[in-house]
């Protein structure tokens, strides 16, 4: 992947000490390049997001909530490094979700009327670094004296360094995560490089989880990773790992827009949100259950029961 020259907006932060890296993307941050969108905050979701201007539809596209937009007003946020373009229009995208649906047989036929779907950019971001570990652990070998197996521990400290390439955050708390995260996989090497004109007649979101937030985020994903890399490092037939310290050098980061069109239900008082990936057409989503389908069902099969108890006796 590109790792961009100095006029690209990844910031690149050289062997930076462990307690100061947050100050030094505090820097980055600051003076990244930066562009204005003018956006609305929905009343009900928080969420602050542009809005089509080629649409009469002026709803959030998280919550469905009729957006004012006599409250648009303008915000500086670091400029997009890069963008996936939507590879769907909205006909495909539809379609997609309808063959989605119609696999959910339980669900309430609300949801198969599309109401309040919308295409986003949704702000990410991406991480690169070093990850130092220094570490204390033991490894265990199994033998056997012909009778018995035996576990024969060993001590081991040792250092080692990995990198981490592409550590991808959503920097949007108003998209449901772990919807989101099923979206994958992305592709990075579809990213191109950030011109308005993609987004037009789409909505843009700015981001609410900032740098030093993801920054913290992609550590929580990288530490997750790291266990079983040290196991592996460390070998053997089983492995303890007793003490782990982390340190981050050569952190990279971007900020980037992936594109998915929402669609947002409100069943019962309670939101639903269904998302779609722009480029691939994956669809992901909770949706309620329909007694009355169920109860349907139900009935049918008892029906069939008793029938056919009927003919056997
Ligand atoms: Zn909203």
């Amino acid at each position: 992947m590109n790792k961009g020259s100095k006029k690209d907006i990844a910031k690149k932060v050289n062997s930076v000490d462990e307690l100061d890296y947050f100050e030094f993307l505090e820097n980055a941050e600051a003076s990244a390049d930066e562009i204005v969108l003018q956006t609305v905050k929905c009343n009900n979701c928080n969420a602050s997001t542009t809005v089509d201007t080629s649409s009469t539809n002026n709803a959030c596209p998280y919550c469905g909530d009729k957006l004012v937009i006599g409250n648009l007003k303008p915000e500086s946020v670091i400029k997009p490094w890069g963008l996936i373009p939507f590879r769907l229009d909205k006909t495909e995208a539809i379609a997609s979700y309808k063959k989605w649906i119609r696999k959910r047989w339980f669900t309430p036929s609300l949801f198969s009327e599309v109401k309040n779907f919308q295409g986003v950019y949704i702000p990410y971001w991406t991480f690169d670094t070093s990850a130092n570990i220094q570490f204390i652990g033991e490894r265990g070998d199994e033998y056997s004296d012909g009778e018995r197996v035996y576990m024969l521990w060993t001590d081991v400290i040792d250092e080692v360094q990995w990198y981490f390439d592409d550590v991808l955050i959503c920097a949007s708390d108003a998209v449901n995560e772990s919807a989101i995260n099923e979206l994958r996989p992305w592709g990075t090497e579809s990213l191109v490089p950030f011109e308005d004109e993609y987004l037009k007649g789409h909505i843009s979101q700015k981001y609410e989880i900032d740098l030093k937030m993801g920054f913290h985020k992609a550590q929580d994903k990288i530490t997750d990773g790291i266990e079983a890399l040290l196991r592996g490092h460390i070998g053997g037939d089983d492995q303890k790992i007793l003490k782990a310290r982390t340190s981050y050098t050569d952190i990279t980061f971007k900020h980037i827009l992936l594109p998915v069109y929402i669609i947002a239900h409100d069943f019962k008082g309670k939101p639903y949100q269904i998302i779609i990936n722009g480029k691939t057409g994956k669809v992901e989503g909770k949706v309620p259950k329909s007694l009355a389908k169920i109860g349907v069902v139900l009935a049918s099969v008892l029906t069939l029961v008793s029938l056919s108890l009927w003919f056997l006796i």
